[in-house]
């Protein structure tokens, strides 16, 4: 028994494997990632190789379970229904397809899922057995961590919260229906948010950094404005703060864990973001100060979460 895990997260873009000591898990071992291809087969025939690469590093045969990690709803018996960022792939047996691959014993999770469980197994959560993980990127992905074990509800779909309804007459979703959390509290929904306040007259900075363009303004632009401590761009993340909030709010109403880390891309904003989210919490969560204790946290894992989180989940 080595112990050994390979943790790999598949991605819209790419995929990225890691192999983790499942008795500590806070340091990689190795790691190795490879553009994400078109086709299931040539995904699944990616992802073997990227395990097998990284088993030929490790003197060959000593990984003994593999986790995989997938944006989208993964069912329990480890087969991918849908994918928004990798269409193609729909009612794919990933599990039982890579074990026969690599005779190995194979997992398989939505990627927010095995982020929340590498945060809690080697960063922001560790030691604490109900933690709540949000993932701001593009979308929104989240992942809950109950009584110290993965919560993946009955059909193993739980932990979606990026589309919870949170304004019926808002913008369409990719899902089908109007006024997703995400369509507001994510990185496209902070682009938006920035577009309309630069057709307002406001945001003269964030434009100014898209070229002139109203088109062009992105969420990176109001992150660079407001790193140089531009007001009109640091207001805008505060009204952006409030929509990220009032869904961490309601999770935390519904959940009560004892810690909620924030992840994904739009982290890297850092205080000028997480400041008004824990200002606008603290105002719209249930009964604050009976949980006063419960932090807001930055992710520490970074990319890495979801390969760790799924490599200790194998
Ligand atoms: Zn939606």
């Amino acid at each position: 028994m080595t112990g050994l895990a390979a943790g790999v997260d598949i991605g819209g873009t790419k995929i990225l494997g890691v192999v983790v000591d499942q008795a500590d898990p806070t340091t990689v071992r190795l790691e190795h990632r490879v553009p994400t291809p078109s086709g299931t087969e040539a995904v699944l025939d990616a992802i073997a190789g990227v395990v097998q690469t990284l088993d030929d590093k490790e003197h060959g045969g000593d990984i003994e379970v593999v986790g995989i990690g997938i944006a989208g709803l993964v069912n329990r018996a480890g087969v991918l229904e849908v994918a928004p960022n990798l269409p193609e792939l729909r009612d794919v047996q990933v599990r039982d397809e890579l074990e026969r691959r690599l005779d190995l014993r194979v997992v398989v999770d939505n990627d927010a899922t095995c982020a929340a469980w590498g945060e809690h197994q080697a960063g922001a959560a560790r030691g604490v057995p109900d933690a709540l993980f949000v993932a701001l990127g593009t979308g929104i992905g989240a992942g809950i961590v109950a009584g110290g074990d993965v919560e993946r509800g009955a059909h193993g779909f739980a932990g979606e919260p990026g589309h919870m309804i949170v304004d019926p007459g808002g913008p369409l979703c990719p899902c089908g229906r109007r006024g997703c959390w995400e369509r507001f509290a994510s990185g496209s929904g902070l682009g938006r948010l920035a577009r309309d306040a630069a057709e307002a007259g406001r945001l003269r900075r964030s434009l100014a950094l898209a070229g002139g363009d109203l088109h062009a303004v992105r969420g990176e632009h109001v992150a660079t404005a407001a790193a140089e401590g531009d007001q009109e761009a640091l207001d805008l993340l505060r009204s952006f703060a409030w929509w990220v909030a009032l869904g961490v709010a309601n999770l935390v109403t519904l959940l009560d864990p004892g810690v909620v880390v924030i992840g994904g891309g739009l982290i890297e904003i850092g205080d000028p973001l997480m400041d008004p989210v824990r200002d606008h919490y603290s105002d719209l969560v249930m009964s604050y100060t009976q949980r006063r204790d419960v932090e807001i946290k930055a992710a520490q894992l970074g990319e890495r979460a979801g390969a760790i989180g799924a490599g200790m989940l194998g």
